[in-house]
């Protein structure tokens, strides 16, 4: 069958690679997994085969029925024709339950499906994420390189995380150009910094972040309107008071002085 490159398909081939992600997986018998994109089945045979009950969410249409003469039969599987962007994913889940999440993601969606995934965190309590190698560097990097950027500090705000291990392109059919990475993502009930306002604090990390080579003055000027400030003549008052120096630059900022000062605008308003 061919793929289709729009849908991010890439698919695992040969046993070694998906036999490794599921036994990171390490499913207990009968737990319930929710696989975003199954594609022909690399993954979900596997995690089925440990015992997991698996829901499974597809966006081609042209991968159901395939999907379902595969593994139709198990009644511990279940599929779900939908785009994991729009889906409300907690709807899967039992009342109550927060369950793991397994993706080899498509590479078009990655920042959005994480930041989707990172909002239903009240059902979900960790991922196993196959990623474009750039991208998990980008997630795992501390403050202070060029890596440290918006989704370093959201995934950090919310979850702890572990690089697993990388893909050769090899492994998959198309080959991609690029290699991949394995990260697992262990979402954390509450934020890892304490915030009073948890949106204000994202807002932050984006005009902060706006033109990286700009000063930390310079963007929050160029961006006071959107943090709710009447004018920006108070910002180096205000960064005074947080005890940043208005020279730096976001990179550097750690994700506890970007809670002081989310929570010192936040005390403004
Ligand atoms: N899990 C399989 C594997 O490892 O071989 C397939 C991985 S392939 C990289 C990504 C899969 O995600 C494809 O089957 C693609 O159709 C599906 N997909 C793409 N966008 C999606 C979306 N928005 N919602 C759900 N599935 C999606």
């Amino acid at each position: 069958m061919r793929t289709k490159r729009h849908l991010g398909q890439n698919f695992l081939t040969g046993t070694h690679y998906p036999s490794h992600i599921v036994e990171s997986v390490r499913p207990m018998p009968d737990e319930h997994i929710l696989e975003i994109g199954p594609g022909e089945g690399a993954l979900t045979a596997l995690l089925l085969g440990a015992g997991a009950r698996v829901t499974a969410v597809e966006v081609d249409p042209d991968l159901i029925p395939r999907l379902q003469q595969r593994f139709g039969k198990d009644p511990r599987f279940n599929l779900l024709e939908a785009d994991a962007l729009k889906v409300d994913l907690c709807r899967l889940v039992d009342e109550g339950c927060r369950i793991r999440v397994v993706a080899n993601r498509p590479y078009y969606i990655s920042t959005p499906l994480i930041q989707r995934l990172i909002e239903q965190r009240h059902c979900l309590s960790e991922m196993t994420l196959m990623l474009q190698r750039e991208v998990v560097e980008r997630i795992i990097a501390p403050p202070g390189g060029k890596d440290y950027g918006y989704l370093s500090v959201l995934v950090q705000l919310h979850a702890v995380v572990a690089r697993l291990f990388d893909v050769p392109p090899g492994a998959f059919r198309p080959v991609p150009k690029v290699t991949s990475s394995v990260i697992r993502l262990r979402l954390q009930r509450q934020s890892v910094v304490s915030l009073v306002d948890e949106r204000l604090f994202l807002l932050l990390a984006q005009v902060l972040f706006a033109q990286r080579r700009k000063t930390i003055l310079n963007n929050l000027r160029a961006g006071f309107a959107r943090l709710g400030l009447e004018s920006p003549e108070r910002l180096p008052a205000i960064l005074e008071l947080a005890s940043l120096d208005g020279r730096r630059r976001a990179e550097t900022l750690s994700l506890d002085e970007m809670a002081g000062l989310a929570n010192l605008l936040g005390s403004m308003h």
